[in-house]
């Protein structure tokens, strides 16, 4: 391993190894410093911050194109997270970054999002990290969407981030020339609407399929999802705290005991 004074860099994502984001985004970091790729062996989307505790971690090293690559592991992102930090390297990296992720992860997304997952579980490690979408779930053109991964990275490891808090980056799936600038925004309420729909197996079994129509439920500006559909791209400060502090003295108020 290269052990210059570049800054270490772990790349990760939900999409698996094999997807063409997570390629994009380790490129764009081998201009910020030493690149490190530690992700699922396979799609992991919507796995939210689920660990594996029932089954053993496998890992094995993944080539691209006649190269070492990164490390695969049959597990979620923030397995491969905690893996990478706890196991595989033996140094702890400068920055986690996730992605660069097909399809936004704005609004209530945030909640079932893995690559999202992937950089909260850098931030509980005590690593500045950051997670990158781009709103698209089509294989798609990364020029962009890689310009602003590397402006964040360097601008995260430049400041650095509170502790606790990492930042979530939505790019919208634009040529750059119809990008309006970046926004500084907040999670916005939208959800999808579920439908559920019912099926028929080969063998005559019913069967469902969660889907679901986009609703956005706060159109605000400064909103996550209102900001990239107005063609900006939005990044949003997250913290895991999930305490309701409004709510809390209220509930001390309570008759309980
Ligand atoms: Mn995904």
């Amino acid at each position: 391993m290269n052990t210059s004074n570049r800054p270490k860099i772990l790349v990760t994502n939900d999409d698996g190894i094999f997807a063409p984001g997570i390629f994009a985004l380790s490129q764009a970091m081998e201009a910020v410093g030493e690149v490190y790729v530690v992700a699922p062996d396979a799609e992991r989307s919507a796995v939210g911050h689920a660990i594996t505790l029932s089954d053993p971690l496998r890992v094995w090293e993944f080539e691209k194109n006649g190269s070492f690559f990164g490390w695969a592991v049959n597990g979620t992102p923030a397995d491969c997270v905690k893996l990478a930090v706890k196991a595989l390297l033996d140094f702890k990296p400068d920055l986690v970054v996730s992605g660069i992720n097909l399809g936004p992860n704005t609004a209530m997304n945030v909640i079932y999002s893995g690559t999202v997952s992937a950089a909260t579980e850098g931030t509980i490690l005590g690593i500045p990290s950051i997670a990158f979408s781009l709103s698209t779930f089509r294989k798609t053109d990364f020029s962009f969407a890689q310009k602003v991964a590397r402006q964040v990275a360097r601008q995260v490891l430049q400041n650095g981030l509170p502790e606790d808090t990492l930042l979530n980056v939505n790019i919208p799936a634009l040529p750059e020339s119809e990008i309006k600038g970046i926004k500084i925004t907040r999670q916005g309420k939208g959800r999808y609407e579920e439908i559920l729909e019912k099926r028929v197996d080969p063998m005559k079994r019913t069967y469902y399929w969660l889907g679901g129509k986009k609703l956005i439920l706060d159109t605000d500006e400064d909103v996550d999802e209102v900001a990239v559909m107005n063609g900006y791209v939005s990044i949003t400060p997250l913290h895991y705290d999930l305490t309701d502090y409004r709510f809390l003295k209220q509930l001390k108020t309570w008759d309980l005991e």
